[in-house]
């Protein structure tokens, strides 16, 4: 064993070596080590820490993923309340606000500082003695939720700051999903058969408040922070310069703020980003101005709820009328009939819209929208376009209500409407559109990620009758590839060597890629840490899979559903025959013991041989049936076989049950 000092040391090493390049990667988004680099780091991490609990600490970068669930966020008040901004629509708005301070300033100068406006959510972190203690939402703006175990998740929030700091203050910033997370997001969403967000600010928002932190962690949330609530000791006197402040710490804040002299420059930086917010890799709703000397904030103060020093100047809005000509039906994997609007081209923000989105059946009931309607379309960045609703005023009576055709439109078979569902489902599993869907979500890139087999390759070999299911993939020959028009010997030998590839890709993808209905990457994940190979899965009773607290009835059906069907087994078999893995657990860097095997001898008081097994899966690790160099730790319970010898020779630490039930009692309370 170590000396506990020079494990210490390697400890605090390690966590500032990582800070660092989290720091490098997150915020300034400019790696110098490879992600395995960084995975090895933070797995000799949590190895130690494993080793030695008493030097966790709640700021260690472990501790970022893996808090346990809460029934309910605490509250926080804020010593400082988060105002909410008073808006302004045009120039002459902004000109009116400007004067009016100006008119209460008595003619002392001062300069601007614009911001853009973040859509997302606000939040309030606090730090003690440099170290993140509470992260808040703004809630009403004199109390919020203590969100600080889900914003902890966020990588570029840092946990612990390298600079001297005062001894506590509190920095607000915005929390945001980015429009390429936000469609990734509800397309899993889709593809699971969930409800999708509006917009990526309802995802970031759902995203914070998840009871659970290890959903929150899946989200790709970022941060911009964008000031101080209150701190103590002295701080810099304008808000330029305590932007300025926040960064030399390691904060996140927009490259694109600026301080400007006049009200004139301000309008042109608004124009500026009217034109090119649409570039940006988020969604933004206007321009925060704010009156730069702090002394003169405070001696404007607040009205109300909004303070008098600063405003949003608020982009336009995205959002345009047109007719509705048509309600089309797209076949989805699972069958879902999905409606879209096809409409009069219409231009929105510079984009012209001919085609949006209208969920499900219901949505388009609940909202009254009829066909030859006048309705209002939004767009927001690059998502799919949604109507939002028709204008009622506008009917002439010659509008038809929407009925879901009787007929998949693409295979003829009658549609079915499950009890309690929003949509209608085309149930003939070799409808050729379900197939397609399936095919191409089964090569996608989050699933087996088969490059180079697009969709139109998809189409082209399913036309060909070379694949009739996503197995028939792993099957083909470079003559077949060939066989189709415009196909060359490089890009099949590309394909080829692509779908050989997939064939290791983890359990969880595998699981995904098979397209059960509500089980999207998440789901998948928790599936595969759950049972670790397809095999467990498939056998897995109704009842064990409802006893998973994150998996509810309708997953747990939709998946039992799935494995008792013939064809579906047919379609493993054929995979497996094939040569894809099933096994290999996914290793999460997440969790406490990943990486670390476990190997077991002799009997143990409390747990059966497959419990305790079970135990270290659940936490991210491995089990072994021998001994080798890569085992971590050797479990000895009552007479230990031939196990023990060999550990003993390949100095592989051994741990009493005590041991082994205090370090699971530890990595449970850290996730
Ligand atoms: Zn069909």
């Amino acid at each position: 064993m170590e000396e506990l000092y020079v494990v210490r040391d390697r400890i605090e090493q390690l966590r500032a070596q990582i800070n660092y390049h989290n720091y490098r990667y997150y915020v300034l988004d400019s790696p110098e080590i490879s992600d395995a680099e960084y995975d090895e780091l933070m797995r000799e991490l949590a190895r130690l820490e494993a080793q030695y609990p008493q030097f966790i600490t709640p700021d260690s970068p472990t501790q970022r993923v893996g808090a346990q669930p809460v029934e309910a966020f605490g509250v926080v008040q804020h010593p400082v309340p988060m105002l909410s901004l008073a808006n302004v629509f045009s120039y002459e708005e902004l000109q009116a606000w400007h004067k009016r301070v100006s008119g209460l300033l008595r003619g002392q100068s001062f300069d601007l500082v614009c911001e853009l406006k973040m859509d997302g959510l606000a939040v309030a972190l606090t730090y003690e003695g440099g170290r993140l203690t509470t992260g808040a939402t703004r809630g009403d703006g004199m109390r919020g939720e203590d969100i600080t175990q889900n914003l902890k998740t966020v990588r570029s929030i840092p946990l612990t700051l390298s600079q001297p700091t005062p001894p506590r203050f509190e920095v607000r910033g915005e929390v945001y999903l980015s429009k390429k997370g936000f469609e990734k997001l509800n397309k899993e969403r889709a593809d699971a058969g969930l409800p999708l967000f509006a917009n990526p600010r309802n995802a970031a928002a759902g995203s914070v408040r998840q009871l659970d932190p290890r959903i929150t962690a899946r989200r790709p949330l970022d941060i911009y922070v964008y000031g101080l609530g209150w701190a103590e000791g002295e701080m810099p006197l304008t808000h330029w310069e305590t932007l300025d402040w926040l960064k030399t710490l390691g904060f996140k804040v927009s490259p694109h703020n600026a301080l400007l002299g006049h009200v004139k420059e301000v309008e042109d930086y608004y124009r500026h980003w009217v034109e090119r917010r649409e570039g940006l890799e988020y969604e933004t709703d206007g321009v925060v101005v704010k009156i730069n000397p702090i002394a003169l904030q405070g001696q404007l103060g607040n009205v109300g709820r909004e303070p008098r020093w600063a405003v949003a100047y608020k982009f336009p809005a995205t959002q345009g009328t047109t007719r509705l000509l048509d309600i089309g039906i797209n076949v989805g994997r699972t069958g879902s009939l999905n409606p879209y609007a096809i409409l009069e081209p219409v231009l929105v923000g510079g984009v012209t819209i001919k085609l949006a989105t209208l969920h499900n059946e219901d949505d388009i009931r609940r909202k009254d929208i009829r066909v030859g309607d006048t309705v209002i379309v939004q767009r927001a960045g690059e998502v799919i376009p949604q109507v939002i609703g028709p204008i009622v005023t506008k009917r002439t009576g010659a509008e038809r209500p929407f009925v879901m055709s009787e007929r998949c439109p693409a295979c003829g078979t009658s549609v079915v409407r499950p009890e309690g569902e929003v949509m209608s489902y085309c149930p003939n599993s070799a409808c050729p559109a379900q197939v397609f869907r399936s095919l191409t979500h089964f090569v996608s890139r989050s699933a087996m990620d088969i490059e180079g087999l697009g969709e139109q390759w998809c189409l082209a070999l399913m036309e060909k009758g070379l694949v009739k299911d996503p197995a028939d993939v792993y099957y083909l020959t470079k003559e077949q590839l060939l066989s189709l028009e415009r196909m060359g010997d490089k890009l099949a030998q590309n394909i080829l060597d692509a779908i050989a590839a997939s064939k290791e890709r983890p359990l969880s993808r595998v699981i995904f890629a098979l397209g059960i209905r509500h089980v999207g990457e998440e789901m998948a994940e928790i599936l595969a840490k759950k049972f670790g190979s397809l095999e467990r899965l498939a056998q897995a009773s109704l009842s064990e899979l409802m006893a998973i607290p994150t998996i509810g009835p309708k997953i747990a059906e939709s998946v039992h559903a799935y494995f008792s069907q013939e064809a579906n087994l047919r379609l493993i078999q054929k995979l497996e025959r094939a040569g894809v893995k099933f096994k290999g657990q996914v290793t999460s860097k997440a969790l406490p013991l990943t990486g670390m095997e476990f190997v077991f001898t002799g009997k143990l008081d409390a747990y059966s041989r497959n419990q305790a097994e079970a135990l270290v899966k659940e936490l991210g690790g491995e089990t072994g049936s021998s001994v080798t160099r890569k085992t971590a730790y050797l479990v000895v319970g009552a007479d230990p076989g031939s196990k023990l010898d060999r550990a003993r020779t390949l100095n592989i630490p051994l741990l009493a049950e005590a041991e082994f039930q205090r370090i699971v009692k530890e990595a449970k309370a850290k996730g």
